[in-house]
Parts: C-alpha cells; structure tokens; sequence
C-alpha cells in the first residue's frame, strides 16, 4: 500500500499546506527516555544510564521502528541501535569526532568530494532516527546549507567539473525534506547536462516507511537522471511489517535498490544475523551493497566488531547464499581512493 497525502479539503495559498501522514509520525517520534522505555517496559537501570549517554546525541526513534522491537528484551537489536548507553560516555583512543575525513572532502559548504566522478550532497542534517554509531554524529551541520540559495557554490561546483557524472543525496536524511524541496534540488541538479545519476542515501524507508508515498516515487520516476536508491537496514528483524511493504514498493516502481549495513556487535554480528538480513533483502529485491566496518567515531566504540569476525561472517555469507546476496565489506579509510576492502593485517 503506497500511503497518499491527506488530502486539502478548502486549501488556500495562505493556509500551509496539510501535513503528510509521514510528516506527522515523523513530529510523533519518541524523544524522551521514559516513553521509550514504558513502551517497551524496560528496567530502572536501563533509563538512568540512558539519561546520562543521552546528552551527548540526542534520543529520536520513530514509533513505526519501535513498534518491531521486543517489549521486555534490553539487547533487542533494533533497541541497542537508538538507546542510549553510558559506554557511549567512555574515551576511547581511536575514536574521534571526525573518523572518515569529512573536513578534508569539504570542496564547498555543504559538497563533500572524496572519489573520482561523483560528489555527495549534505541536503539536510536532520534523520528521521538517532542511530548511536553514526559517524556524522559530531558533524557541523550548523555550518551546511540550508535553502536552495545556500547551495548555490556546490551547483557551481558541480556544473564547473564535467568529471561529476553522479551526485549522492546524504545528509543527515534526503528523505526528512519534504517533497516540494526535494523536487526543486533535482530540478536543479537535472539542468546540469553531464550529470548522469542520482544516488538518495536514506533509512527513512525502513525507520518511517510512509515516507514511501506514491508522490515521491512519481517524483524520482520522472527525472531524467538515473536514480539509484540506497537503503540503509542492519537487521532482518527491521525489514518486516510496513517496511517489507514500503521496500517492495520501491522495488516494484522500478528504482534500483541497494542496501548498506553497517556491522555492529550486539546487533548483527553473529554468521545467522547476517544470513537473515542478506537473504531477507534479496527476498525484498534489493541488492546488499556494503557491509560497513564500524566508522570510528567518538562513543560509538562499544560497537566495534574485530575485523577477523567480519571476514569470517562475510566467509560464511559465501557458503550459505547467492553471490549476489553477499555485501561488499568494506571501511573507509580518510584520504584513500575509494571504500577499502577489509583485510585482516
Ligand atoms: C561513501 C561515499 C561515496 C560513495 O562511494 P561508493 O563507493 O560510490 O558507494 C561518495 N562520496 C563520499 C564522500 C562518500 O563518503
Ligand atoms: S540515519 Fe544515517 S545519518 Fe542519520 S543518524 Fe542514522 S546512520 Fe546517522
């Protein structure tokens, strides 16, 4: 079921236009530790750690993702993903508040350049969801564009250098814009005549599936740029429910879709958490694309899962699934070429 607009009953061009359903759920979303924790009956510890961790990064977790987690159950692995813990308040050397060289990609405010033909765009800084290992949790967002004028140098920028065949969407989340905006941002991109692509890095999908609503998709259909949608799913316990159904939208309208992971312990570190989402997204018809060695960024350190592990699930990936279900498992290194395979030192 793709969730339409609610429609204008007498609207008039001084009214503002009526809420998305997903707009709604999105201002809904749980931001405070006791709900979190009523909803999901966890214990009295759990809050008060969660308490301190959370001044660090705030807490934001749509009801739609917490609707598919355990009531009762602390190690739910979508729960480990947005609560907060006070491991997140221990320094640990490593770990620092720009772990994949941001800074240094910046070529304009809000343009980040690190590989060859392709350029990513910071469109928003905000996530419809919190995740505690992002690696953009430390990132100035202040400092990134905010309307269409203020993307003006990275339009520049990009209609200057023909070797830009493909701009990603990042943010923070592409999909938190509303469809208007989103719209104006592609009309722009699509006046740039070598630009061939259009990657939308998003977790709304999966975190606030209304967000697949049959505007958007219409939306990205029409463009004249190919439009590639990368997904961003840890766990197989994520893709059911009304996501499943979101997912299979956007694979049915025809956008091809890749999903990235990103390897956390206590989530899917284990050889049958990983089977599970592979083969759970290959049913959906999306594509794994990379499995994320853990970016080291500050308070996300608890995360971590020892590069061997990784290589012997990704071994054991190989022998139970297809090839094409098998992520390319990779980490990013700052100044290197492109994402670099994992390789035991
Ligand atoms: C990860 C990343 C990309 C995308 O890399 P692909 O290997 O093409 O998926 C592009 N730009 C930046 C700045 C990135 O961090
Ligand atoms: S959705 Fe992506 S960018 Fe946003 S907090 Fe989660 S990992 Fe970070």
């Amino acid at each position: 079921m793709i969730r339409t607009p609610v429609p204008q009953a007498s609207s008039t061009s001084r009214e503002k236009p009526a809420r998305a359903i997903w707009q709604q759920e999105l201002a809904d979303s749980i931001r405070d530790i006791d709900r979190l924790c009523d909803l999901l009956e966890l214990p009295t510890a759990i809050r008060e750690q969660a308490r301190a961790a959370v001044r660090s990064f705030s807490l934001l977790v749509p009801r739609d993702f917490v609707a598919r987690m355990q009531p009762g159950n602390p190690d739910d692995p979508l729960l480990r993903q947005v609560l907060p813990l006070a491991e997140e308040l221990q320094p640990v050397t490593g770990f620092g508040t720009d772990a994949v060289g941001d800074d240094a990609a910046q070529r304009v405010p809000g343009l980040l350049q690190k590989y060859a033909g392709r350029a990513l765009l910071i469109t928003t800084g905000a996530c419809a969801v919190h995740c505690r290992y992002c690696f953009r949790r430390h990132y100035p967002y202040e400092a990134a564009p905010r309307r269409l004028e203020d993307w003006a140098p990275a339009f520049t920028v990009l209609e200057q250098d023909a070797s830009v065949r493909e701009v990603l969407l990042s943010g923070g989340d592409p999909l938190t814009l509303t469809d208007d905006r989103l719209s104006q941002l592609i009309d722009r991109l699509e006046t740039i005549p070598h630009l061939q692509r259009l990657r939308i890095h998003t977790r709304l999908p999966i975190v606030l599936p209304s967000r697949v609503t049959s505007g958007l998709i219409s939306r990205l259909q029409a463009s004249r740029l190919t439009v590639f949608m990368v997904l961003h799913a840890n766990h197989a316990q994520e893709l059911t429910g009304d996501c499943a159904t979101a997912v299979r939208t956007l694979v049915r309208s025809g956008l091809p879709t890749l999903n990235q992971a990103v390897l956390l312990r206590g989530v899917n570190d284990s050889v049958d958490a990983q089977v599970d989402l592979n083969e759970r997204l290959i049913d959906l018809g999306v594509i794994p694309y990379y499995l994320h060695q853990l970016d080291r960024v500050a308070g996300a350190a608890h995360f971590e899962v020892a590069a061997a592990t990784g290589l012997e699930l990704i071994a054991a990936l190989r022998e139970r699934l297809p090839g094409y279900a098998v992520p390319h498992y990779v980490q990013e290194i700052a100044g290197e070429p492109h994402k670099t395979p994992v390789k035991v030192l």
